[in-house]
C-alpha cells in the first residue's frame, strides 16, 4: 500500500476523552474513530489488525474442531424470556421493537440462540459432540463505556458453544477449548494469566477467565507466586482469621460515641482495633432491603453479596438515609437488632467475640456484643473482598495483586440453557436427555487494546509481527530524488511478493514520515536515503528504533526474511 494514497489520518494529539495508552494510540495512529459513546469504526490499518487477530482465532478454533457459522445480530425476545435472561440481563441489553411491536434484542451473547438453532436438528447422541462458533458483533449497553475498544457498546467477539451427551463429555469439550484458548493467546503473544472467576448471569461454576496483564486493566487479580493460585477480586475466597474467637463473652454494654460515624472514628474513640468492630452496609434492590454486617477492617465484596442475596447486580444500590431511618436504624450507627429488612452476616461474625456494633441510635454503640446471645441473622458465608497479604485459599502463599484486561472466558454451563429451552437428544435407549453445554468467548476487538497496553513506547505502538497491519514499511527520505524513488519502488515490488508492505512515498518532510512510522508500529523498517549512491539502505526494527544498520540493497529481502523468522519465534 502507498501511503500517498492511504486513508491513515494520524493525529499529533489524542482527543481529550481518551484515557489510556491503547485508546490514545489507536486514535492517533488513525486506526479507529469514534462514532458515538462506546461505538467505533475501524479505519484501514485498524481493520487489518482486527482481521489478523480474527484469523488467529479462526484458525485455532478450526484446528480444535470448531465449525464456523454466522448468526443474525437480531434475536427474538422469546428465547431470552424462556431462559429468564430477558430480565436478568438488565439494562445492558439493547432492546428493539419491530413495526408490529414485537420485542427483539441486539445479541449481547448467544447461548439461547445457539441452543434454539440446534434444538430440532441435533436429535441423536450419534451427532454429539458438536462445537460451533461465530465471529460477530455483539451489543451491550454498558453502564460506563470507556477506554475505547476495551469497554465498548458494540464489539467483535468470537463466541463458541459445545453440545455433549454427558457431563464427562462437556468436561472434555471444555478442556479442549481451554487448550485452544491457550494456543490463541500464546500465538497472539500476550502475557496473560488464567484465573478462577465468577460466572455472573451465565450460570454454572466451571469457568476460567483469560486476563492479559496490564496496569490499566479494569480487573484486579489476586495470585500467589508462579500463579499457583489466581482468582479475580470478585471471586477470590477470603481466608480471614478471627483473632479473639476463643475469648470469653463479656457483658453487653451501651456506650456513647458522639460523632463517631466511621469505623475508624469508633475504633479510635473506644481504643479498639477495627477488627473488633462490625461494619454495616445498608443496601436495597428494588423493594428488598438488606443490612449486611462484616468485620470492621474489611470491605464488602459486592459480587459475593449479589450471588448470595439472589438479586440482579444492576438493581443494587446503597440505601438512602430516609429508608435507613424508616427501617429502624440510623446512618452511621447501624446494628443487627430489630431491623426491617434482611440481616445478612459474613460468617466471621459467628466467631468474633465481644464486638462493637451500632445501637441504631444517634451517637451510640454497644460493646461486648456476641452472635446468638445478642443478635441473629442469615449467615452468608464469605462476603469479603480479598486484600494483598491474605493467605491464599489453597494455602499456596500470601496473596499479591495485579491488574488485568479480560480477553476471554470459557464456561462449562451444564444443562441450564438446554433444559429451559427444551433442547435435547435421544440417548442409546431412546430416552430424551438435555445437552451438556459449554460456552466460550474471545473479545477480539478488546484484545487489540491488551496487545497495545503490553507493546508500546513513547513514540507509538510496537505491533507483534503477526498482528501488525503491515510487516514492512519502506520510507523514501526524499521523494524529489529520483535515485531514491527508483530503489524504493524496486524494493516495494520485490518485497511485496513475500511480505505485506507499506511504502511511504508521501511528499512530506522525512521527520513527519519517521514519526508516523513509529506511531503506527510497523515491525520491519527500510529507510531509503542518500545511501543509495553506495547501493545501501538502512534497516531497523520498530522495537529497537535506535539500532540502525546500513545494508546492501541486494541483501534486503534475505535480511527481512531472517528478521521475520526471528520475530515469529
Ligand atoms: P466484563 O466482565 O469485562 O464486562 P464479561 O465477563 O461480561 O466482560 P463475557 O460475557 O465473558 O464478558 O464475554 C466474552 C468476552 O467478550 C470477554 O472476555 C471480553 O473479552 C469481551 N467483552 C465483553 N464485554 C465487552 C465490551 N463491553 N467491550 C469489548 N469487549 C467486551
Ligand atoms: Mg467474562
Amino acid at each position: 500500500m502507498r501511503l500517498s494514497q492511504a486513508y491513515m489520518p494520524t493525529l499529533r494529539e489524542a482527543p481529550q476523552d481518551a484515557e489510556i495508552v491503547s485508546h490514545k494510540l489507536l486514535l492517533r495512529a488513525g486506526m479507529i474513530r469514534k462514532t458515538c459513546s462506546g461505538v467505533y469504526t475501524f479505519l484501514p490499518l485498524g481493520y487489518r489488525v482486527l482481521r489478523n487477530i480474527e484469523e488467529i482465532v479462526r484458525r485455532n478454533m478450526d484446528e480444535y474442531g470448531g465449525q464456523e457459522i454466522m448468526m443474525s445480530v437480531i434475536q427474538p425476545a422469546e428465547i431470552w424470556q424462556a431462559s429468564g435472561r430477558w430480565e436478568k440481563y438488565g439494562p445492558e441489553m439493547f432492546k428493539v421493537k419491530d413495526r408490529n411491536g414485537r420485542d427483539f434484542c441486539l445479541g449481547p451473547t448467544a447461548e439461547e440462540y445457539f441452543t434454539t438453532l440446534v434444538k430440532d436438528e441435533l436429535t441423536s447422541y450419534k451427532q454429539l459432540p458438536l462445537n460451533i462458533y461465530q465471529i460477530q458483533l455483539k451489543y451491550r449497553d454498558e453502564k460506563r463505556p470507556r477506554f475505547g475498544l476495551n469497554r465498548s457498546r458494540e464489539f467483535l467477539m468470537k463466541d463458541a458453544y459445545t453440545f455433549d451427551a454427558t457431563p464427562e463429555g462437556m468436561e472434555a469439550s471444555y478442556k479442549n477449548m481451554e487448550h485452544c484458548y491457550d494456543s490463541i493467546f500464546n500465538e497472539i503473544g500476550l502475557e496473560y494469566v488464567k484465573v478462577d472467576s465468577d460466572s455472573g448471569q451465565m450460570g454454572g461454576n466451571m469457568t476460567i477467565e483469560y486476563q492479559a496483564l496490564a496496569d490499566t486493566g479494569e480487573g484486579a487479580l489476586f495470585y500467589t507466586d508462579n500463579y499457583k493460585f489466581a482468582a479475580t477480586d470478585e471471586k477470590c475466597e477470603v481466608v480471614y482469621e478471627v483473632k479473639n474467637k476463643d475469648d470469653a463473652m463479656k457483658e453487653k454494654e451501651a456506650v456513647k460515641t458522639p460523632n463517631c460515624k466511621t469505623i475508624e472514628d469508633v475504633a479510635n474513640f473506644l481504643g479498639k482495633d477495627k477488627s473488633e468492630c462490625v461494619k454495616a452496609i445498608a443496601l436495597k434492590a428494588r423493594d428488598e432491603k438488606f443490612f449486611v454486617f462484616i468485620p470492621g477492617d474489611r470491605e464488602l465484596n459486592m459480587t459475593k453479596f449479589v450471588n448470595y442475596a439472589g438479586v440482579n447486580d444492576y438493581d443494587v444500590e446503597m440505601m438512602d438515609d430516609e429508608t435507613i431511618l424508616a427501617s429502624g436504624s440510623v446512618p452511621g450507627f447501624m446494628g443487627p437488632f430489630n431491623l426491617e429488612g434482611r440481616v445478612i452476616l459474613d460468617k466471621r461474625l459467628t466467631e468474633m467475640k465481644n464486638m462493637v456494633v451500632g445501637a441504631n441510635e444517634v451517637d451510640a454503640h454497644f460493646v461486648n456484643v456476641n452472635y446468638k446471645r445478642d443478635f441473629d441473622g442469615e449467615i452468608a458465608g464469605d462476603l469479603l473482598m480479598a486484600q494483598v497479604g491474605d493467605m491464599a485459599p489453597d494455602g499456596s502463599g500470601e496473596l499479591k495483586m495485579r491488574r488485568g484486561i479480560e480477553v476471554g472466558q470459557i464456561f462449562g454451563l451444564g444443562t441450564k440453557y438446554s433444559e429451559s429451552l427444551g433442547a435435547g437428544f435421544l440417548d442409546e435407549n431412546g430416552v430424551k436427555k438435555p445437552f451438556w453445554m459449554g460456552s466460550y468467548g474471545v473479545g477480539i476487538s478488546r484484545t487489540i487494546t491488551a496487545i497495545i497496553e503490553q507493546n508500546y513506547d513513547e513514540f507509538g505502538i510496537i505491533w507483534p509481527i503477526n498482528i501488525a497491519p503491515y510487516e514492512v514499511i519502506i520510507t523514501v527520505v526524499n521523494t524529489a530524488d529520483e535515485a531514491q524513488v527508483k530503489v524504493a519502488e524496486d524494493l516495494y515490488k520485490e518485497l511485496s511478493r513475500d511480505f505485506t508492505v507499506l511504502i511511504d512515498d508521501r511528499k512530506e518532510r522525512a521527520g513527519v514520515k519517521f514519526n508516523d512510522r513509529d506511531l503506527i508500529g510497523i515491525p520491519l523498517r527500510i529507510t531509503v536515503g542518500k545511501g543509495v549512491l553506495e547501493d545501501k539502505v538502512e534497516f531497523s526494527l520498530r522495537k529497537t528504533p535506535k539500532d540502525r544498520e546500513d545494508i546492501k540493497t541486494e541483501e534486503v529481502l534475505n535480511r527481512l526474511l531472517e528478521e521475520r523468522r526471528i520475530l515469529c519465534q
